[in-house]
């Protein structure tokens, strides 16, 4: 039985570079792989970009109404009537923003079809909360592994700081709208927290709550930087 695996992280974690390569990985050896992404907005954008500056078209997108499962099964055919070659593996870029229904479906192609799933996406949002593709692909997924990165001040970062024009918000819509200048810095929780002023979960807060500060001071309670965990350097790439 093929699996289906989650490798998360946060922003800049090198997830979209690590999904080309597994792709490179296998189509190095011979074997077809299909690429995917979900579309969260109207601009049918299909590439995917890599940090490092590769870049490859998907092979087919997902809207929130995709049935996932029948358009592997197209495109699977299509292959096979094209390549002679079935399918080896589908690999799916921003995976946090397919529908909990996709993931299930994702999960039906490992486990019925057989074919290895690879779903690369962010964790959790700028208000640290879980997005629903990745809570879903956090409870059933066979296999979870985390690509990591660096905080600006040298410990692994596990949340996404949002910017509007320069300043940390941490208030607003999951995903940015349109044409609003954001931009993302992926943190540590130590820094998150002293960026936040202690607020975590902002959206899930009773509106009274909202905005009201925690006097602590949060590297207090942590390690110094130089009795942190090691992580990899920022220049090494996550290889599958
Ligand atoms: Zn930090």
């Amino acid at each position: 039985m093929a699996k289906l695996y989650f490798r998360y992280g946060a922003m800049n974690s090198g997830k979209s570079t690590s999904m080309l390569q597994a792709a490179y990985n296998y189509e190095e050896r011979g074997h077809q792989v299909l690429l995917a992404k979900p579309s969260v907005d109207t601009k049918g954008d299909r590439g995917i970009l890599s940090r490092l500056g590769v870049t490859r078209g998907v092979d087919f997108l997902l809207t929130p109404d995709t049935d996932a499962y029948a358009l592997f099964q197209q495109h699977r055919a299509d292959t096979l009537a094209g390549t002679g070659l079935d399918v080896s593996a589908l690999l799916v870029d921003e995976a946090q923003f397919l529908t909990e229904t996709q993931v299930d479906d994702l999960l039906r192609i490992a486990i019925i079809e057989n074919i290895p799933v690879l779903a690369y996406g962010i964790r959790t949002d700028f208000q640290t909360v879980a997005f629903p593709g990745s809570r879903r692909l956090l409870e059933v997924s066979h296999s979870l592994e985390e690509l990591k990165t660096i905080c600006r001040c040298g410990r692994k970062a596990v949340f996404n700081g949002r910017k509007v024009d320069g300043a940390f918000v941490f208030d607003g819509d999951q995903v940015a709208i349109d044409g609003v200048e954001v931009t993302y810095e992926s943190l540590c929780g130590s820094c998150y927290l002293e960026e936040s002023h202690g607020v975590l979960n902002n959206r899930r807060r009773e509106p009274a709550e909202r905005g009201r500060s925690i006097d602590v001071d949060p590297h207090e309670a942590n390690p110094p930087i130089e009795s942190a965990p090691a992580c990899p350097p920022a220049s090494s790439p996550s290889i599958p």
